[in-house]
């Protein structure tokens, strides 16, 4: 790999400012992309549409088609047990020892869904209304409508399954709110949604595998996809207990691999999770979508120090009943905030957005609580010159609903939070702060969820599909098993009706240069045998995305933080140490792999950044805000998803010049217009 290469901003962009990487050399742009295979017509008919018109595979010629699902999350284990059930030969693959311990299971506030059982004027219409526009109209309506519309569906699967889904008083399923909506759509087991739901999910793949239907392959990391003649054919995968490498082959693959947040280093994500499946996946055609999407979600527990590895999340389902404020004025910061008079006190959201208050999408609380700390008033200790956090307090909620109830609703939660900071929500009020939660970006797939290498489906959290530049809360679970149990299952049949494809064999070229390559890393990995650990390299990474591609981005710093990537990437290659050999349990090979992808997923969502000269949802470009410091979209020029295609610069080696693909977005039904929750 070479040098550093200085990416200074190039005077012309001046007169052309949309096209400011593009003048710096930083990407190209290719053909736009017209057809997302969404079908016309009503948008309340169009998925019916689809189903009916995507061809069928007999039950006799399913047995001879083989699926591997990469992943075992929510999205991963509905989409193998339904595959399953359906009759075709499914492989499935999990890095963990169980495919239970997936990262879904962390998920904690609730579902989404169209039920209105409360009959406070929930609808598919009201829950798809409010998803384009918590996106804030950077997401497709035709998939949006069609999320809304199965959400139904999904409870109703679960609570067949024996998820036990938190009941009121009389047996029926209870609900509560989360941000962006004022209706009650949230179903929710405690404080433990994920985990019930993946237990459902689980047990049911499980069936699968006892069927035989499933050949099940857990601590075997995805390391390669292996392409041949223009289609997706198998994957290239290392046996992480024995460090095999092992090639699978079949007619599709489906990626369910879950969101890139480790990119930041801290995040509130799994410390497995990571981009390695879907980015060996972009570098072998695969285009990857809207990167800089990412969310910051508001209610996490404040970083504690430079030990930390990982940050914990106090569920958005707290802020139904806890109230967000700081002080007043600055001299009450340190205060003991009991101490500190009800006048004293600024509860912002419920002051600047009085209909939705504490309630708000995440993206803008997140900007709120940052606003508020950078003005001085954020509470606990300081943090350089400032502190960053604001409370997040339960006293009246403990007054109108006594502790008990409190304790039924939230308790698991307030319970870790005591855990983990020593201090009782009981009696004090919690600290928050924003921090990295989930990832809007990922690999581009069409209607069908099929990426843009013909048999590569991408569901859950690994697609961009459906959440804009913004995810409503609960609307995560939601879109994972809507993909799973009722979306793939449905258009990867279209894809399968022409299968099987015909058989490849392990040493033909394609198949033996993807597990050359793969070698050939772990090799160059291992011999490098520099100075530093990768943990280094990766919280060094972390933090300059943090500083410049977290919650505020500006042309300046997205610039230096290119140039740090890259030479940062540089060092990578030149001075990791990685200890042990390829030929055993190695954790420290597992996570090079790691973080030589993040390195390269950082630039491309950098550029993403720097490119997308405007602000929404989750993207806020300093130099693009209201009068109010809102995010100001710029809908004449990128109501578009921005598809990068993978490119290399052959006269600078290691430099990537991605080439951006633009779908544009079309609003038939949700007119764009400025969002506002006053
Ligand atoms: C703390 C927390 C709380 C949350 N709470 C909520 C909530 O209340 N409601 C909500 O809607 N959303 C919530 N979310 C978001 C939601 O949990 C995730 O978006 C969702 O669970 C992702 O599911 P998934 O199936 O797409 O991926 P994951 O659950 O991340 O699963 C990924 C799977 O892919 C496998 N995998 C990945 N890479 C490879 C590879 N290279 N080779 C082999 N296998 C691989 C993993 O082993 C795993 O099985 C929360 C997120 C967090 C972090």
């Amino acid at each position: 790999m070479t040098t550093t290469h200085t990416t200074q901003p190039d005077t012309t962009h001046q007169d052309n400012p949309q096209n400011v990487g593009l003048t710096t050399g930083l990407y190209r742009e290719g053909e736009p992309i017209v057809d997302t295979k969404a079908p016309n017509g009503d948008i309340g008919d169009r998925w019916g549409k689809r189903k009916f018109e995507a061809r069928l595979v007999n039950p006799s010629n399913r047995r001879k088609l083989t699926v591997i699902v990469v992943g075992t999350g929510l999205a991963g284990a509905s989409a193998g047990a339904t595959l399953g059930e359906a009759g075709y030969n499914v492989k499935s693959f999990c890095y963990q020892d169980t495919p239970r311990r997936a990262h879904s299971i962390a998920a904690q506030g609730g579902i989404n869904a169209a039920k209105n059982y409360k009959e406070d004027g929930d609808s598919v219409y009201r829950l798809f209304y409010d998803t384009v526009k918590g996106g804030d109209f950077r997401s497709r309506e035709s998939n949006v409508y069609r999320l809304a519309e199965v959400s139904a569906s999904i409870i109703d699967q679960c609570v067949a399954q024996g998820v036990p889904f938190a009941r009121e008083y009389g047996g029926l399923l209870d609900n509560r709110s989360f941000g962006g909506v004022q209706v009650s759509r949230t179903f929710y087991a405690r404080g433990q949604t994920g985990q019930q739901l993946l237990i459902g999910a689980y047990q049911a793949l499980e069936r699968q595998i006892a069927a035989g239907t499933v050949e099940m392959h857990t601590r075997h990391e995805m390391l390669e996809l292996i392409v041949a003649e223009g289609r997706t054919r198998g994957v290239i995968v290392r046996d992480m207990v024995t460090g095999a490498i092992e090639t699978h082959l079949a007619d599709a693959v489906v990626l369910a691999t879950g969101g890139y947040s480790n990119v930041f280093y801290l995040s509130t994500n799994a410390m497995g999770c990571n981009v390695t499946a879907t980015w060996r996946a972009h570098r072998q055609g695969a285009h990857f979508a809207n990167p800089c999407y990412t969310q910051i979600h508001p209610t996490c527990i404040p970083v504690a120090g430079d030990h930390q590895s990982k940050l914990t999340l106090m569920s958005e389902s707290l802020r139904n009943d806890g109230r967000i404020w700081v002080p007043k004025n600055r001299e009450d910061c340190d205060k003991d905030p009991r101490e500190i008079a009800e006048e004293d006190r600024d509860y912002y959201l419920e002051r600047i957005y009085p209909a939705f208050g504490n309630l708000v999408p995440r993206d803008i609380a997140s900007r709120q609580a940052k606003n508020v700390c950078d003005e001085g008033r954020g509470v606990g200790p300081l943090v350089g010159d400032f502190r960053r956090g604001v409370y997040l307090d339960f006293t009246d909620a403990l007054t109108r609903m006594s502790a008990d109830a409190v304790a039924e609703k939230y308790g698991n939660l307030l319970d870790m939070y005591q855990r983990i900071t020593g201090e009782d929500p009981y009696e004090v009020p919690m600290r928050i702060y924003p921090a990295v939660h989930y990832t809007m970006g990922g690999l581009w797939v069409d209607y069908d969820l099929q990426s843009t290498i013909p048999g590569l489906f991408v569901t859950g959290e690994a697609n961009f599909s459906d959440h804009g530049a913004n995810r409503l809360g609960a609307s995560a679970l939601m879109q994972g098993l809507a993909d799973g149990y009722f979306v793939l299952p449905n258009t990867i049949r279209d894809y399968l009706a022409d299968g099987p494809y015909p058989a490849l064999s392990a040493d033909s070229p394609p198949v033996a240069e993807a597990r050359a390559a793969v070698q050939q890393r772990i090799d160059t990995l291992l011999s490098i045998n520099g100075e530093r650990s990768v943990d280094s390299f990766h919280k060094e990474l972390g933090a300059i995305m943090w500083d410049f591609c977290g919650m505020e981005r500006s042309e300046e710093g997205l610039f230096k933080a290119i140039d740090l990537i890259r030479s940062l990437r540089e060092e990578f290659w030149r001075n990791v140490r990685v200890l042990g050999s390829g030929e055993e349990l190695n954790q420290s090979l597992e996570k090079a792999g790691r973080v030589a992808d993040f390195l390269e997923l950082g630039e491309l969502m950098c550029v993403d950044a720097l490119h997308r000269r405007e602000s929404c949802g989750g993207h806020f470009r300093a130099e693009s805000q209201t009068e109010d410091n809102e995010a100001l979209r710029n809908d004449d020029e990128f109501a578009y998803v921005a598809a990068w295609e993978f490119a290399q610069d052959d006269t600078i080696e290691g430099r990537l010049t991605p080439v951006l693909h633009k779908e544009d977005l079309a609003y038939e039904y949700v007119h764009l217009k400025q969002r506002s929750y006053k």
